[in-house]
């Protein structure tokens, strides 16, 4: 069998540390990667590595997304898959990002990262990047790929990209995915689940990019007390578009006459709201309960069982291109890339 080729993006994040002469944490250098790391001479993999401007990744936006998501197109005839290596503090939102923006995508694109530092002993980012390496160039007995979606690797397990977040700033497995069964679980052997794993796009098409998001998306988060100056001065930024709220439980909020009427006024200037649940797991159902049947009433979207990452990137991508608000409202009803529980 052809040796499998994978290019290796190198984007900033903890895993591209190493302590210097001084004892310094400083950038690790990817293009060494083989002298760093010799044991990845065992992996009978082509690795190709390209570095963009590192950066911690809480300053990621949407124009590094467009930057990855061109080079993954641009790259996408030579290469079986693709890792990019992140900062771990922003995974979850570049890798629902990058699911909604390539499109038809036939190849697996492993984002992975490390919570202890490349150069440090007790590393978690060699046995990441190493297994992120191998399900990125894991192929079926038909020779497609097996994971052809976009993916995060973390210690031991692989999840779909859209349906991860970061849950703990101290522990090893980083990542959960509350609302969706992992892709692989990583022991001795990688044991994938083939029936969680999308279907690969038609690897005679091309792979079709979006590269417009819209900016013009927030997220209010709901708290007991929020008050209704608060509430209308972030509606009324100019030229809002979407906003993730993020409610209580299964989709619920006040039913003050204020929060309905304000919340109300902004759907009706073309406003879309997406509700989303603050718990961890769980879905929305506004008809369980009164405080949910009134955001229901107002044409408040339900955001079914997805996380707020995927919400807000999902809504930056289907309000980036002129679309009619009956084409909107149809994007966000429909499970684009497994973003939620149909
Ligand atoms: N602040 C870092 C980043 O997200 C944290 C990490 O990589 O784990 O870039």
């Amino acid at each position: 069998m052809r040796q499998k080729k994978i290019l290796l993006i190198y984007t900033g994040g903890t895993i591209g540390m190493r302590s210097d002469a001084a004892g310094h944490l400083a950038p690790f250098d990817f293009n060494a990667l083989h002298d760093e790391i010799p044991s990845l001479k065992q992996l009978d993999i082509d690795i190709e590595v390209l570095t963009i401007t590192p950066i911690d990744s809480s300053n990621v936006t949407p124009q590094r997304w467009v930057e990855l998501a061109v080079i993954i197109r641009d790259n996408y005839a030579l290469y079986d898959g693709f890792v990019i290596l992140h900062g771990t503090d922003t995974m979850s939102y570049t890798a629902s990002a990058l699911s909604f923006m390539l499109e038809n995508l036939a190849k697996p694109v492993v984002l992975t990262g490390s919570q202890i530092p490349m150069g440090i002993l007790r590393t978690d980012g060699r046995e990441n990047l190493i297994t992120a390496l191998e399900i990125a160039s894991a192929t079926n007995a038909d020779g497609s790929a097996m994971v052809p979606e976009v993916a995060v690797y973390f210690q031991n397990s692989l999840f779909r990209g859209n349906r991860t977040t970061k849950q703990s700033a101290e522990e090893l497995s980083a990542f959960s995915s509350y609302n969706y069964p992992s892709l692989a679980d990583v022991g001795v052997n990688i044991a994938y689940n083939r029936a969680a794993i999308l279907p690969c796009g038609d690897a005679h098409e091309p792979l079709r990019i979006s590269t417009s998001l819209s900016e013009n998306v927030m997220v209010i988060k709901l708290f007991p007390g929020i008050g209704e100056n608060m509430l209308r001065s972030m509606l009324s930024v100019e030229g809002l578009r979407g906003v993730v709220l993020e409610t209580f439980g299964s989709g619920n909020a006040p039913t003050m006459e204020w929060f309905i009427s304000t919340l109300r006024e902004a759907i009706e200037r073309g406003v879309v709201i997406v509700n989303v649940t603050q718990c961890i797991g769980g879905s929305i159902s506004m008809d369980i309960y009164e405080t949910g049947a009134g955001l229901q009433s107002i044409g408040v979207v339900s955001g079914h069982d997805m996380t707020t990452e995927a919400a807000v990137t999902k809504l930056m991508y289907v309000l980036g291109s002129d679309r009619t608000p009956e084409e909107v409202k149809r994007l966000l009803a429909e499970s684009l890339k497994g973003e939620f529980t149909a």
